[in-house]
C-alpha cells in the first residue's frame, strides 16, 4: 500500500456505504502497535446494517429513578413482565446507537484488536436482544433474565479494554474524538447496566432496596465502605495507607443508587491516598489523614475529599481530566483484567478479594470517568489543588427525591 493510500485508509472514518463490521483477517504492525485489517464483511452475518440504523434512530425513553420505583410490586409478577417488556424495547435502541457510534470512529481506531473486540461484543448484544420475542409470560421473562445476566458478565471488562485500546491508539487520533466517544460510551454503558441490574434485582427481596435503589442510604457508611476498599488497595500497593476522618452531615440518610456513587468515591479516595503516601515516602509514619466532608441539602448532596498529598502542579492541571493521562508510570505492574466497573463485587458485599474497582492507579481513567458519571447523574466533579500542600475534590450529585428533577437513566 502506498504511503498516501495508507494515510487515507488510516484517517478516514468508515464511509456510511461500508459501515459494516470488519472481519479481521491480517495483523499489521504500525508504529509499534498491532492492527487488524481485512475485508469489510459482516462478522455477525445476521446483523443487518439497516436494522441497526433503524433501531438507532428510534427514540429512547429515559426514566428517573423515582419512575423506576413507582413500577410497584405485584404478587402475580406483572411488574416483572412490564419491566422486561420495557427493556426488550429499550436496550436494542441504546445498543444500536453504541454500535453506530463505534462505526463512526476513525478506521485506525476500530482496527485496534482490543477496541474491535468491544465493538463485536456490542454487535453481538444487539443481535441477541433485538431478536428476542415479546416477553408475555414469566417463563420468557426468566429466559430473558438469563440472557441479560450473561451479557452483563460478557461486558464486565469493557472499560478496561477501552482504556487499553485507546491508550494504544491515542497518538493516531485527535484527543477530542477520544474524549467525546468515551464520555458517550461510558455513560451510556452506565445507564444500560443500571437498567439491566435494576430489572434483575426487582425479583430479589433485600431490606431497604427496590431493585438497585437503596431507599435508606446511610451516607457516612457508604463513604466508609469505599474508604475501606481504597485502603486495602493502597496497603496492597504501598504497605501503608492514610486514615480517614468523616465530618459534616454524617447522619444523613436518603434514597439513592449506591453503585455509581461507590465507583466515583473509590476512585477519588484511591487518588487521595496515593498522593498522600507518595508525598510522605520519607516519613511513612506521618502520612496525614484524608478528610471527607459530607453535605446534604434539599436538592443535592456533596462529598469533599481533602488530602495533604502535595497538590498538583499548575502545568499538569489541564491534563488530569484527560482519558489515559496518568503519572503512575509503570503499567506493567497493573493487572489489565481489573475492571473499574460499576456493579462490581463492591455492590454485592465487601470487596475482600481482587480490586475489582480497578488497581491503585495507572489507566488514567479514574478522574475523567468519574466526572462523566457525575455529569450523567445531574451533578459535577471539580478539583482544587493547593500546590505544595494538597488537593480538594468536590463531588456534587442530585438527590433522586429532591426538590428539583433528578437525572434520567
Ligand atoms: P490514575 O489514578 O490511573 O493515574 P486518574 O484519572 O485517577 O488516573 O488521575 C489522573 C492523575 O491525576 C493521577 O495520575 C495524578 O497525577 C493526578 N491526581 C489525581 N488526583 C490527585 C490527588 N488527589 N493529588 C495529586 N494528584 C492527583
Ligand atoms: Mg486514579
Amino acid at each position: 500500500m502506498s504511503r498516501l493510500c495508507m494515510r487515507t485508509f488510516l484517517e478516514s472514518p468508515l464511509s456510511s456505504k461500508y459501515r459494516l463490521p470488519i472481519s479481521p483477517s491480517s495483523a499489521v504492525q504500525i508504529r509499534g502497535n498491532t492492527y487488524m485489517f481485512g475485508s469489510q464483511t459482516q462478522v455477525w452475518s445476521n446483523v443487518k446494517q439497516q436494522s441497526l440504523d433503524e433501531a438507532a434512530s428510534k427514540s429512547s425513553i429515559r426514566l428517573t429513578p423515582f419512575q423506576m420505583l413507582w413500577a410497584g410490586r405485584f404478587k402475580d409478577g406483572t411488574h416483572l413482565l412490564k419491566s422486561a417488556q420495557f427493556l426488550r424495547k429499550e436496550l436494542p435502541i441504546r445498543i444500536a446507537r453504541r454500535v453506530v457510534d463505534f462505526q463512526k470512529l476513525p478506521h485506525i481506531v476500530l482496527c485496534n484488536p482490543v477496541i474491535h473486540d468491544v465493538y463485536e461484543l456490542y454487535l453481538r448484544a444487539f443481535s441477541v436482544l433485538n431478536k428476542f420475542p415479546k416477553v408475555e409470560t414469566l417463563e420468557l421473562e426468566e429466559r430473558y433474565n438469563r440472557i441479560i445476566r450473561q451479557l452483563l458478565d460478557d461486558h464486565q471488562n469493557v472499560v478496561t479494554n477501552l482504556a487499553e485500546g485507546f491508550h494504544e491508539c491515542q497518538r493516531n487520533v485527535p484527543y477530542e474524538t477520544i474524549d467525546a466517544f468515551l464520555n458517550r460510551t461510558l455513560t451510556s454503558r452506565l445507564g444500560i447496566r443500571m437498567l439491566a441490574e435494576h430489572h434483575l434485582a426487582l425479583s430479589i427481596d433485600k431490606p431497604n432496596y427496590i431493585g438497585i435503589v437503596c431507599t435508606h442510604l446511610n451516607f457516612r457508611q457508604l463513604v466508609e465502605r469505599c474508604s475501606d476498599f481504597a485502603r486495602q488497595v493502597c496497603e496492597h500497593t504501598y504497605g501503608i495507607a492514610p486514615g480517614l476522618i468523616v465530618n459534616g452531615h454524617t447522619q444523613a440518610v436518603f434514597p439513592y443508587i449506591p453503585a455509581p456513587l461507590e465507583y466515583i468515591l473509590q476512585e477519588l479516595l484511591k487518588n487521595a491516598m496515593r498522593a498522600s503516601v507518595e508525598h510522605h515516602l520519607d516519613r511513612p509514619l506521618e502520612v496525614p489523614n484524608i478528610v471527607v466532608t459530607l453535605c446534604s441539602n434539599d436538592t443535592d448532596f456533596y462529598v469533599r475529599v481533602s488530602d495533604r498529598g502535595g497538590g498538583i502542579p499548575e502545568s499538569k492541571l489541564q491534563d488530569i481530566f484527560k482519558y489515559s493521562y496518568t503519572t503512575m508510570g509503570d503499567r506493567s505492574t497493573i493487572r489489565p483484567s481489573d475492571d473499574p466497573n460499576i456493579f462490581s463485587d463492591l455492590c454485592k458485599g465487601h470487596p475482600n478479594n481482587s480490586p475489582s474497582g480497578g488497581p491503585m492507579a495507572g489507566w488514567g481513567f479514574g478522574l475523567p470517568t468519574s466526572r462523566a458519571y457525575a455529569t450523567y447523574l445531574g451533578g459535577s466533579l471539580e478539583l482544587q489543588s493547593l500546590e505544595g500542600l494538597g488537593t480538594d475534590v468536590y463531588l456534587r450529585l442530585r438527590h433522586i427525591d429532591g426538590k428539583k428533577e433528578s437525572f434520567r437513566i
